[in-house]
């Protein structure tokens, strides 16, 4: 099995701005773009993405998953790198016609069709690093992927990191490739160091998120992760998450939470933490490390609340529940 994310259907979606407005967007060949290498994106990483994906039902339906959200969240993170604005209307459609186009290959559950709309700044100025590119392009690439857990999910190890930050607390919110390469550094060290998995960011004590991945903290009936600000990315999943846990009759806790308490509450036996994002859903942390002790969350393997709540995501997801929210937009 390819690695995910490594295999891509051979055409995308494509739509270009440039005096001043949007061109109608088209399919093209995905390996059919040029860009001149003075381009703002490659010198100053003006650059955003989205990951969402398609689903295919028993009936042979194909369905997005909240492509809203995801609009909205490119739109936000394109105004926020100050990118010419998205039509979202225009976004949302470019996803749905290229879906239809290989509505034939989105794999069966658990595979799926992942969607990764990419905004980049296109105008060829290396005089601009203090200006917004004039021009843009914008692209649906499309990657049928297999089950995120192939050969079994296994618990993680995670380094509480209290002194770093995994990108500048004002570019939190936004999904951005520069963010990715300024936390690859820090997660590279803590692996060699403490063979960690992942770096869960905690600057000055306030438990933020890892390098791609939402925390939440299971802590029996209440699941506690940190509030909506502006120094971390808001996910779909949390979001998803909280509703289906809301609706299963869980406490919600959206509140700051700091090192120490996650330290005491992880000593219990059964609580629960873990990583949220469209790629797997839910992973399961078995470890935190901090100071050069590794303290064991719960009983320091994937639990079964976890479990429970990435099988009503997954049942809503693959047509097998009630879409009581509104979630899928159907394809073909
Ligand atoms: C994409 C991403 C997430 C998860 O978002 P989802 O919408 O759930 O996929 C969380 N944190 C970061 C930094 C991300 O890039």
């Amino acid at each position: 099995m390819a690695a995910f994310g490594s295999v891509f259907m051979p055409k995308m979606a494509l739509a270009t701005f440039e005096n001043n407005q949007w061109s109608e967007a088209s399919i093209v060949a995905a390996d059919s773009i040029q860009l001149h290498p003075g381009a703002h994106v490659l010198h100053y990483s003006s650059t955003c993405f989205e990951g969402l994906k398609a689903f295919r039902h028993e009936d042979g339906s194909v369905h997005v998953f909240r492509m809203d959200q995801n609009v909205k969240r490119l739109a936000q993170s394109s105004r926020l790198l100050s990118l010419p604005e998205l039509d979202e209307a225009a976004v949302s459609k470019m996803i749905l016609d290229v879906v239809a186009e290989y509505a034939e290959d989105v794999p069966t559950p658990p595979g799926s069709m992942y969607i990764r709309p990419t905004h980049i700044g296109t105008e060829a100025a290396i005089g601009k690093a203090a200006a917004p590119t004039a021009t843009s392009m914008l692209y649906v690439l499309l990657s049928p992927v297999g089950d995120y857990f192939t050969g079994g999910a296994k618990a993680l190890r995670l380094l509480l990191e209290e002194t770093g930050m995994r990108c500048a607390p004002h570019m939190g919110m936004v999904k951005s490739g520069a963010n990715y390469a300024s936390a690859l550094g820090p997660i590279f060290q803590a692996q060699e160091s403490v063979q960690a998995d992942q770096i869960l960011f905690c600057p000055n004590g306030d438990v933020q998120e890892t390098g791609a991945a939402n925390f939440l903290l299971i802590d029996g009936n209440e699941i506690i992760t940190k509030g909506l600000d502006t120094c971390f990315l808001h996910g779909v999943t949390r979001s998803s998450i909280l509703t289906l846990a809301k609706d299963l009759g869980m406490t919600i806790s959206e509140r700051d939470i700091t090192v120490d308490e996650l330290l005491e509450r992880a000593a219990k036996p059964e609580v629960e933490a873990v990583l949220s994002g469209t790629a797997a859903v839910l992973t399961s942390v078995g470890t935190f490390i901090h100071n050069g002790k590794d303290y064991t969350v719960g009983n320091g393997e994937p639990g079964p609340i976890a479990q429970k709540l990435r099988q009503a995501l997954n049942d809503i997801q693959w047509g097998k529940a009630e879409d009581k929210n509104n979630w899928l937009t159907k394809v073909v």
